[in-house]
């Protein structure tokens, strides 16, 4: 087993910095723009984004988290596909309506958890769209969709694996391939 580092700290705030900017670029500024983490790492990577948002513009920007689990369309439960509408999660005080929701994840990979996101955001209000940001795509989408913010492109096999680290609960920033 082989690991080498892909993005360091340093490299980690940068990727964060510009995709803050573009944000801020594609939306022209964040009007009735709110931001929505994906659990685990997802949520502290919206956290820093609204933070440095609110740096940059001065302005707070709304920012919560969606737990998607029970949505996956290939999770099993004791050998059963779960049913797609049991309770996915979003910060209760969010009001995504006629709002454009930037969604975050760490890693991109299939796509389905993107999906099962979108399907939960769509039966929590009607959003007037909806942006992805990850902080790595690995590639392999089985599904169409595409981020429109991306940390850094990371070209995988299947057998690898991204191990992403982030100070909020890792005690590091680090991104990291494991080659099998
Ligand atoms: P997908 O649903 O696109 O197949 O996988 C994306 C989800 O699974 C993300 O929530 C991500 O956290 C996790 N994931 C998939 N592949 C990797 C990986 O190589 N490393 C990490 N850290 N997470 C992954
Ligand atoms: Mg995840």
């Amino acid at each position: 087993e082989q690991q080498h580092v892909i993005m360091d700290e340093t490299a980690i705030r940068r990727a964060l910095t510009r995709i803050a900017h573009e944000i801020l670029e594609k939306n022209k500024g964040i009007e009735d723009c709110v931001l929505v983490g994906i659990r685990t790492r997802g949520v502290f990577l919206a956290k820093r984004i609204a933070e440095r948002i609110h740096e940059i513009e001065g302005t707070p920007i709304p920012w919560g988290e969606i737990d998607v689990t029970t949505y996956r369309d290939d999770r099993k439960v004791d050998g059963e596909l779960l049913q797609r509408k049991e309770g996915a999660m979003l910060s209760p005080e969010l009001n995504i309506h006629d709002k454009k929701v930037i969604l975050f994840d760490d890693v991109l990979y299939t796509g389905r958890t993107i999906r099962a996101a979108m399907d939960a955001l769509m039966d929590c209000g009607r959003p007037r769209a909806i942006q992805l940001a990850v902080l790595a795509d690995r590639g392999h989408r089985e599904l169409p969709i595409r981020p429109d913010y991306i940390g850094k492109n990371v070209p995988t096999s299947r057998q690898e694996e991204i191990v992403v680290a982030l100070s909020e609960i890792d005690g590091k920033d680090e991104v990291t391939i494991i080659h099998e």
